[in-house]
């Protein structure tokens, strides 16, 4: 389909990681439309209706956000009930959050020795990360081990300015 040059540096707003998904919102609905080329008001009607309540907005400023990283073979089995609960729920490791945060990311380390944890806590940061919960299957002994690597992984997190918490749920 064709874009107007204006509808180009448009989509450029749209953060990346939901980007492409905007691109196939957009051209799905103008094609619904009946027309053959995107122009910039498609591209912010589309934006409105399908992204922006994944954008940063000024209303959430003196929010809390927090990601969770979990061990990559202990998330073969399981689906995060635990650590969703406790968050739902503000237990144990969460109750000293009110309403104002948010858990803005859910990811594994990606197997030993944490090796993309680096990787998505700098994603992350671009949408104002502030606390990282380590899984309480990464510190603490139960049918896996602690994470060996444990150590590594907080003073990774902690060299950009993120918070850790070590546990979730138990
Ligand atoms: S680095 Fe730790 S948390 Fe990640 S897979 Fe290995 S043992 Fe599990």
């Amino acid at each position: 389909m064709r874009w107007t040059e204006e509808a180009r540096i448009e989509i450029q707003k749209v953060p990346g990681f939901v980007r492409k998904m905007a691109i196939k919102a957009v051209e799905k609905d103008v094609k619904n439309r009946g027309q053959e080329e995107v122009n910039v008001d498609d591209v912010r009607r589309s934006r409105e209706k399908y992204i922006k309540f994944a954008e940063k907005s000024s209303d959430d400023k003196d929010k809390t956000r927090i990601a969770i990283v979990r061990c990559d073979t202990v998330a073969e089995v399981c689906p995060g009930i635990a650590c969703f609960k406790a968050f739902n729920k503000r237990r144990q490791h969460f109750k000293q959050y009110g309403d104002n945060v948010e858990i803005l990311g859910y990811f594994t380390c990606g197997g030993c020795p944490g090796r993309r944890v680096s990787r998505l806590v700098d994603t992350l940061l671009k949408y104002d990360l502030d606390v990282v919960h380590l899984s309480s299957c990464m510190v603490m002994e139960g049918d896996y081990p602690e994470c060996p690597h444990k150590e590594e992984i907080i003073k990774c997190i902690e060299s950009k300015g993120v918070t850790v918490v070590e546990g979730t749920h138990h």
